[in-house]
């Protein structure tokens, strides 16, 4: 390991920072698991739900987006946001690393490094064994990518619903669930600075390389694409949060 930044992950308490994104998702998740929502069904209105969640109608939105993210939720204008049928992938709940950031203080340098590791190793599978109908979902977000270069929350979902079909055509759910874990952290943290992004036209550019070596059945030249991702987006992460709000949940202990 090299360059660790010595900053702390830390978890949020929702009592002292307010409920995150990561807490809907859980609630959510744990309806459909006592089986309150059913594959295919529809939730209910977001002014509704939010008044059942007991959460204000954007902390909603945000959970149901890194739901949507990870393929659990599906939106579709006009008609409403549905839990999606079985044959989605299967995700972990990130709670226990979560649990396992806070007691032992993984920093997110480690966080990137994890993420890193895994979404190589699932670019490299996916340029072996992705179908035709996967590349074009590939496709489509970037191509949505480049239509929200003007709205840092609807890019950031583009760009993790990349990733997720990414590791659909890897073919490993295993690789799949973990990098869902360790993705799901790093969106939470990353929604709270993305309006500060400055760089989402070259961000959408190196998923177009990502993609390019998938669609070229190139192994090496993917993973390599996605390593240079990774560590931009690392990079703009940093960046973002030295911007010095008070907000992050992030602590500098070099300052
Ligand atoms: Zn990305």
């Amino acid at each position: 390991m090299t360059d660790r930044s010595k900053t702390r992950f830390t978890v949020v308490d929702p009592e002292r920072h307010g409920t995150t994104a990561e807490e809907i998702a859980v609630q959510l998740r744990g309806m459909i698991h006592r089986g309150e929502l059913r594959p295919g069904d529809r939730l209910p209105p977001e002014r509704d739900l939010a008044k059942m969640l007991g959460v204000s109608r954007p902390t909603l939105r945000a959970g149901i987006s890194s739901l949507a993210a990870v393929g659990v939720l599906r939106s579709r204008p006009g008609a409403g946001t549905f839990v999606v049928e079985a044959e989605g992938s299967p995700s972990l709940d990130s709670g226990p690393l979560r649990m396992m950031a806070s007691l032992h203080g993984f920093t997110s340098a480690e966080m990137f490094e994890a993420r890193k590791s895994l979404e190589m190793a699932i670019a490299g599978l996916a340029a072996e064994r992705a179908t035709g109908e996967q590349m074009a979902a590939m496709a489509e977000e970037i191509t949505e990518m480049y239509a929200s270069l003007d709205e840092p929350e609807q890019f950031l979902m583009h760009d993790m619903r990349f990733h997720q079909m990414v590791a659909a055509a890897s073919g490993n759910r295993i690789l799949t669930s973990l990098m869902n874990m360790v993705a799901t952290i790093l969106f939470d943290v990353r929604r709270k600075t993305v309006d500060r992004a400055k760089d989402l036209k070259e961000s959408a550019e190196m998923h177009r390389h990502v993609y390019r070596a998938i669609r070229d059945r190139d192994p090496a030249a993917a993973r390599d694409a996605m390593r240079d991702h990774l560590v931009r987006a690392q990079k703009a992460q940093e960046s973002e949060e030295s911007e010095d709000h008070p907000q992050i949940t992030q602590i500098s202990e070099a300052g």
